[in-house]
C-alpha cells in the first residue's frame, strides 16, 4: 500500500520537517530527459547510457556518443545529472561489447567488469568518459558518473582514477552486489557517492533471476532482507559522510520511498511517472516518521507484512 498523500508536491524534494531529499529521474535518452524535466525532476539520478546503443553493431564514435549525452544533459542545465557508464551484459547485451556464450551471463562479465577484460573492453570506457566530460562542459551540467556492477573497493578505486583523469570530479559506483554492501565503508572511502540498484541488489541477494516470473516474489523490493541490507548502507553513509541514493524500482513506490529515507537514503531516482507521488509523500512525513516506517518494514517477516505494517502507520 502506498503511504497516504497528505501534501501536494511543490517540485522540491523534502520531508515535512525540511530534510532535503532530491527527487530525480531515471532516463535513457534525450526524449526521456525532456519528459522528466517536464515532470519537474530535480535532476537525473540514473542515465542508463547503454539503452541508446542496444542495437549498435559497432562501438559508437566519441562524437556520436557525445551527441546522445548532450541531448540528455541539455534538458537539465544547471542541475545534477548522474550518468552510468555502459551496463552491458546479462539482460542488456550490447552487440559490440558483451561476451558471447557465457553459461551464466548475470554472474559473468557485465557492467564495469567488461571494461577490465583485456582485449575486450579496451578503451571503450576511456572514450565514453571523454564523451561524457565533453557533454558536461558543453551543457554546463553538474555531471556525476558512476559504474555499474561494482563488487569491491579495488574496482571502485580503479574506476574513480579513470574518471579523475577525464576531469570528472564526482565519481561513484552502483551498489548492486551484496558484497559491496558488506564492504561499504571501504568503498565509500574511494568514491564521492553511491547509488543502490535495488533491481540487481535483490536479484543477487536472493539468487533469483530478475527476469524470471516464477521467482518474482523473491525480488519484491519490500523484502525485509533487502531493506535490512539497505539499512546497513545507510549506517555506513552516516559513518563516512558519503551519500547514498537509490535508483532502482524501489524508489518509485511512494510508501517504500519513505522507508528508504528512514533507512538513511539521501536521494531517490525513478521513472518520471512516479516523481509527483513520491515528492508528495515525502512532503507529508517527517524524517522520524520515515524512520518509524523503516523500523516497521525491516522488522516484518515478509513483504506483505512489511507493506501492512507501514500502511498501519498511515492509518
Ligand atoms: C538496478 O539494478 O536496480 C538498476 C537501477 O539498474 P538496471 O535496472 O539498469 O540494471
Ligand atoms: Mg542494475
Amino acid at each position: 500500500a502506498a503511504a497516504s498523500v497528505t501534501a501536494e508536491w511543490d517540485g522540491v524534494g523534502r520531508t515535512a520537517d525540511g530534510r532535503v531529499v532530491p527527487v530525480l529521474a531515471n532516463v535513457g535518452d534525450g526524449a526521456g530527459a525532456a519528459k522528466a524535466a517536464d515532470a519537474r525532476a530535480e535532476g537525473v539520478g540514473l542515465f542508463r547510457t547503454e539503452l541508446a546503443f542496444l542495437s549498435a553493431a559497432e562501438e559508437p564514435t566519441e562524437a556520436a556518443q557525445r551527441a546522445v549525452y548532450t541531448a540528455v544533459l541539455s534538458a537539465f542545465a544547471g542541475k545534477p545529472v548522474t550518468a552510468r557508464t555502459l551496463d552491458a551484459g546479462a539482460d542488456k547485451p550490447l552487440p559490440f561489447l558483451s561476451l558471447d556464450g557465457e553459461p551464466n551471463p548475470a554472474l559473468g562479465v557485465r557492467g564495469l567488469r567488461i571494461a577490465r577484460v583485456p582485449g575486450n573492453g579496451d578503451g571503450v570506457l576511456e572514450r565514453q568518459l571523454a564523451a561524457l566530460a565533453a557533454a558536461a562542459k558543453e551543457t554546463g551540467v553538474a555531471l556525476k558518473v558512476m559504474a555499474p556492477m561494482v563488487a569491491t573497493a579495488e574496482e571502485a578505486r580503479w574506476f574513480v582514477q579513470r574518471c579523475r583523469a577525464h576531469g570528472i570530479s564526482q565519481a561513484g559506483v552502483m551498489i548492486e552486489i551484496p558484497a559491496a554492501v558488506l564492504t561499504a565503508d571501504e568503498i565509500m572511502a574511494e568514491v564521492d557517492f553511491v547509488s543502490v540498484g535495488t533491481n540487481d541488489l535483490a536479484q543477487y541477494l536472493f539468487a533469483a533471476d530478475r527476469q524470471s516470473g516464477p521467482v518474482a516474489a523473491l525480488n519484491d523490493p519490500w523484502q525485509p532482507a533487502l531493506l535490512r541490507l539497505i539499512g546497513l548502507l545507510g549506517e555506513a553513509s552516516a559513518r563516512t559522510g558519503t551519500p547514498v541514493g537509490v535508483c532502482g524500482e524501489a524508489a518509485a513506490d511512494p510508501g517504500l520511498a519513505a522507508v528508504l529515507v528512514g533507512l538513511g537514503v539521501a536521494s531517490l531516482s525513478m521513472g518520471s511517472g512516479a516523481l509527483a507521488a513520491v515528492g508528495a509523500t515525502l512532503a507529508g512525513l517527517t524524517v522520524e516518521q520515515c524512520r518509524e516506517r523503516a523500523r516497521a518494514a525491516c522488522a516484518a517477516a515478509d513483504p506483505i507484512a512489511a507493506r501492512r505494517a507501514v500502511a498501519a502507520l498511515d492509518g
